[in-house]
């Protein structure tokens, strides 16, 4: 008997499932998008895990602390309830060389080992030219949003995403009308 595989969206934090906020730190300058929460329930429902990857380099910058990140990520939790099923989080500085900060596959590798992932049937989707790098260095399909960077981002590609959507619910209806 094998293993079955599970698909996964691996979703960018700032600027994609949230409003960009230069090294967000306080709750209450927390904004989930208004769609976030119909776009999360529809990849629920179309059988895909939901993880979040983050870069939060703000922390190896002693700008906040880790229990300023959870703190946001446990309110992200009770804004989304049952949508959200891990975070993983680089808190290393961008020269530290680290193999988790995106465009690094870490926090992806991670994930994978833990849910027993199916990659090719996976999407990384984000707002910046490392989001895309990330699933192209982890095998998954991509996912361009035009929030947050975005609109620049998408000026910028390296390797061409899948899919280039306006933001986070447009990405995941062209996802799951595949
Ligand atoms: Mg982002
Ligand atoms: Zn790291």
């Amino acid at each position: 008997m094998t293993t079955e595989l599970r698909k996964a969206a691996f979703i960018d934090r700032d600027g994609t499932l949230l409003e960009e906020v230069n090294f967000l730190s306080r709750v209450e300058d927390m904004r989930i998008f208004p769609y976030t929460s119909e776009a999360l329930e529809a990849l629920k429902q179309n059988g895909f895990l939901v993880i979040v990857v983050t870069n939060q380099s703000g922390i190896g910058r002693g700008i906040y602390t880790e229990d300023d990140m959870h703190s946001i990520h446990r309110a992200m939790e009770s804004s989304l309830p049952e949508l959200i099923d891990n975070f993983h989080f680089c808190p290393h500085l961008p020269d530290a060389g680290c193999t988790c900060r995106k465009p690094n596959t870490g926090m992806i590798e991670l994930a994978k080992e833990k849910f027993a992932i199916d990659m090719e049937r996976s999407w990384m989707i984000g707002d910046k030219l490392l989001d895309i790098e990330t699933g192209f260095n982890a095998g998954t399909r991509t996912a361009l949003v035009k929030t947050g960077y975005g609109a620049g981002s998408a000026e910028n590609l390296v390797r061409r995403p899948d899919i280039v959507a306006d933001d986070l619910l447009e990405a995941v209806r062209q996802i799951i009308s595949e």
